[in-house]
């Protein structure tokens, strides 16, 4: 649409030059129309609009292609037989799905009621078009291409507030606040406690954002990173080698960001109980020590396994509910309660990676609500995760440093600049 408004805002201004001021008169014919002005066309889904009647509208529950396609002049026999095609591996749609847009198409010089055309949207990649011009109704399905494009978000912590909400204030998409916030904290899993964050901890995330029509709608990967926590930067950067055997994100010393724990086994939630060793009980109403870290999250949210390790258990108990426990090696051993369901294949002897989901939030045991007890073992005791610490792992090889620390260059001075404008202090007001 903004080709066209140029192109007539062009012509009129040639239109009054030409008019208005005879002596100018040679200058403008000397512009070649062809050279100077492009009028593209405005198709939308491959039709120009201004030449059809449009109607939008949304599917609703319950709706089959029946209805979807009542407004057309087809009997039921084609209905049936399009239906059918649609299942083809090609297009592949089993059924409408309620919220989705579509709209319908009439040309203006058609004297029929019906409409011809019908463009119905199942998701942003795509769009399906139906052509009912003849008998055999003509499918066609239209892929947008995704587009992939660097962008930069920072900002600081407020007082009361988390990460996700001070991402929000940079996204109107909430799609985009979870993954963007899911991959800091992916990143940072191992190193930054995000349940810790204080007023003044201050971000600036690189990453590629996917978009389809100029709208994002996911991130492909987070790039490079500087996260502020309790006045300690941390860089990250995503990087691999010439080789493609070294991969991975590593800080500005070439040390890999994985730890052995994960520093929670939920994501998305909140902290409403800490390891305390002289805790009122909230269903047994006596001080007791509580052993674990409590992270409140809903019903049926996975619980990852926070190391490496060997099931050890995957039962129930009357305190514990349905939990399971696991043992990561001669030290260590954590232990997830009050699950609502243990995933399935987990049971004693199976090896578990970090990050596999082991079992569902819930609040069977002594739970007053949906959480996960999350209880660490050291040596056979009960301690607070949350203060140990865990040893680095493995640093670079030595032969692959000089190119990475070329790379991160360019990357580090950007990540400097922008964190430089996160702790400028504004300016005073000019005195009057
Ligand atoms: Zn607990």
């Amino acid at each position: 649409m903004k080709s066209f408004h140029f192109a007539f805002l062009f012509f009129t201004l040639l239109f009054f030059t030409n008019s208005c001021s005879q002596s100018k008169k040679v200058e403008v014919e000397d512009i070649t129309l062809e050279d100077t002005v492009f009028v593209e066309e405005d198709l939308t889904f491959g039709f120009d609009l201004d030449e059809y009647i449009v109607k939008y509208d949304t599917v609703e529950q319950g709706w089959t292609w029946n209805n979807l396609f009542e407004d057309f002049d087809i009997n039921q026999y084609t209905i049936n037989t399009t239906a059918e095609r649609l299942k083809d591996s090609l297009i592949d749609m089993k059924y409408i799905l309620a919220g989705k847009p579509f709209m319908t198409l009439k040309s203006k010089k058609d004297t029929s009621n019906a409409p011809k055309y019908l463009v119905y949207e199942p998701d942003v990649f795509s769009y399906v078009t139906f052509d009912f011009n003849s008998d055999s109704v003509g499918i066609r399905k239209e892929e947008r291409p995704i587009e992939i494009q660097e962008k930069m978000v920072s900002g600081r912590i407020e007082k009361n507030s988390n990460l996700s909400v001070e991402l929000g204030k940079n996204f109107d998409n909430y799609m985009m606040t979870a993954a963007i916030s899911d991959a800091i904290e992916g990143v940072y899993a191992w190193s930054v406690d995000f349940f810790k964050l204080q007023a003044g901890d201050k971000f600036v995330v690189y990453y590629d954002e996917k978009s389809v029509d100029g709208v994002p709608y996911s991130v492909d990967k987070i790039k490079y990173v500087w996260f502020e926590h309790a006045n300690e930067g941390l860089y990250a950067f995503n990087f691999t080698d010439s080789t493609g055997e070294v991969s991975g994100y590593y800080d500005d010393k070439a040390n890999e960001m994985k730890r052995p724990f994960l520093m929670s086994p939920v994501k998305f939630s909140r902290i409403s109980s800490s390891f305390n060793m002289n805790r009122l009980h909230p269903i047994y109403k006596t001080r007791r020590p509580h052993l674990g870290t409590d992270y409140a999250a809903p019903t049926g949210t996975p619980i990852l396994a926070t190391a490496d390790g060997t099931i050890s258990k995957a039962s129930r108990s009357r305190g514990n509910g349905i939990y399971v426990k696991i043992r990561h090696n001669k030290t260590y051993d954590t232990q997830y309660l009050h699950m609502s369901k243990i995933a399935n294949g987990i049971r004693p002897g199976v090896r578990v990676k970090q990050g596999d989901v082991i079992g569902y939030v819930g609040s069977t045991g002594a739970a007053t609500g949906p959480h996960v007890c999350y209880r660490f073992w050291k040596n056979g005791r009960q301690i607070n995760h949350r203060s140990e610490k865990f040893p680095k792992s493995e640093p670079m090889k030595e032969e692959v440093k000089p190119e990475f620390f070329e790379y991160i260059k360019p990357l580090k001075e950007k990540l400097d600049l922008e964190r430089l404008k996160l702790t400028v202090t504004p300016a005073l007001e000019p005195e009057v």
